[in-house]
């Protein structure tokens, strides 16, 4: 089986080719974030243009990457929900286009199922296997990074996929299972009882952790995107320095637009100015040790309140084998410990895996929409009418 997987639900545009049991042929991520680092953040209309620009090339290096022809390929996968709606827009037009000229069964594929699948791509990952390459041969990219030098474009080729470590395919993670999703727009845990059955049992009633770590950067005057930076920053400070209150949300969901709040208001008390002083007029006035130590104590704050929902749902979902970590917020450093730290033994005494992505399928990229069709396929899904497939700007995982 050979799929070709696009995503472009936000600012990166992707494409990959994933053969029988998840195996990564190619995949291509053309990522926009030199773009918004100078806005501080995604503008929509310029994420769509910039789809717009590179995503046939991309998947044109998603081919040839694989060495196949449109010809070899079976399915064809695509992001078709959630996301923005002029990005979700341009992949799932390309995709649809694709699957009518080429007469390909179309899967239509929830961006947070991806997000979790892509822990299903480690163990398929072989150990003489992948470096990260930059750069991309398409001379239209070639120009496109010109103008934005710093931007690149990340290839992980299946021959020389070395430095990733390895796990056999019996280490995948075992049913049921919980996932915590965690990305820019979504704070999520989903019981999983099998393959592509999704309950969710925890969300979010405001901000999403990501986009807490994004919008406590800005506070912070760290560059965007907020969380890598928080991480980095955060390595010089204190976690104790400064307490943040927990939210009081009752069961398993969460609020995370109380602790951006409560980190502004702790930063104008150490500053000394008044509560209406507006948030970009602070980060200038930080001395660096006092953003370390706000960075440190904000990481472990988020981290700590995702760690503990976690420990609640276990406890009240008994017999659960994994525990699965995906999305853009996996790849933090702090979360990865706590997880595997407190988590890893239950208060039944059980003791579970936990898993994460590896750290370049944290981010969107196309390898893990592949992951999620091939199990919607072996699931005996059926593929989605090209001709009437729509986006979805906002839709929960079914
Ligand atoms: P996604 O929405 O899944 O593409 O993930 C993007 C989100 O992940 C953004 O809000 C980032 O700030 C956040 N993120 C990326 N890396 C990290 C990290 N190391 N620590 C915390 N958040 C992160
Ligand atoms: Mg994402």
């Amino acid at each position: 089986m050979k799929i070709l997987a696009i995503e472009s639900s936000c600012d990166e545009t992707a494409a990959a080719v994933i053969g029988d049991d998840c195996e990564i042929l190619s995949n291509v991520v053309v990522s926009q974030v030199d773009i918004f680092a100078a806005y501080g953040g995604v503008i929509p209309e310029v994420a769509a243009r910039s789809h717009l620009e590179v995503i046939l090339p991309v998947i044109h290096k998603a081919l040839k990457d694989a060495v196949l022809t449109k010809d070899d390929i079976d399915y064809i996968a695509v992001t078709h929900t959630p996301g923005l709606l002029g990005s979700l827009l341009i992949g799932t037009l390309t995709a649809r286009m694709l699957a009518i000229l080429w007469d390909k069964p179309l899967y239509a594929v929830h961006h947070l199922k991806s997000h979790i699948y892509a822990n299903w791509l480690n163990a398929r990952v072989e150990d003489n296997a992948l470096s990260v390459q930059h750069g991309c041969v398409s001379p239209h990219l070639k120009n496109r990074r010109k103008h934005s030098p710093s931007s690149q474009a990340t290839i992980l080729h299946k021959k020389s996929l070395s430095s990733v470590s390895v796990s056999s395919q019996s280490d995948l993670p075992e049913f049921p299972l919980l996932a915590l999703v965690v990305s820019g727009g979504h704070t999520q845990i989903i019981y999983m009882k099998k393959h592509n059955k999704f309950e969710i049992i925890g969300t979010t009633r405001d901000d999403a952790v990501g986009e807490c770590f994004d919008k406590v950067a800005k506070i912070l005057g760290l560059p965007y995107p907020g969380g890598p930076s928080i991480a980095e920053c955060a390595k010089a400070g204190d976690v104790n320095k400064y307490r943040l209150p927990h939210p009081k949300v009752g069961g398993l969901d969460f609020s995370f637009s109380g602790l951006k709040t409560a980190v502004l208001r702790a930063v104008q008390k150490e500053l000394g100015v008044p509560i209406n002083t507006p948030s970009y007029e602070l980060a200038g006035k930080l001395a660096e040790q006092q953003r370390a130590d706000f960075a440190a104590s904000f990481q472990e704050t988020a981290c700590e309140i995702l760690a503990e929902k976690l420990e609640m749902a276990l406890e009240a979902h008994m017999g659960v084998k994994s525990l699965v970590v995906a999305g853009g917020v996996s790849a933090n450093k702090v979360l990865r410990e706590k997880a595997l730290k407190r988590l890893s033994v239950g208060s039944d005494g059980i003791s579970r895996k936990v898993y994460f992505p590896e750290l370049k399928f944290a981010g969107d990229n196309a390898a893990m929409v592949g992951a999620a069709a091939y199990y919607e396929i072996l699931s005996g899904v059926e593929p989605t009418d090209p001709y009437v497939l729509n986006i979805a700007p906002r839709q929960e995982i079914a």
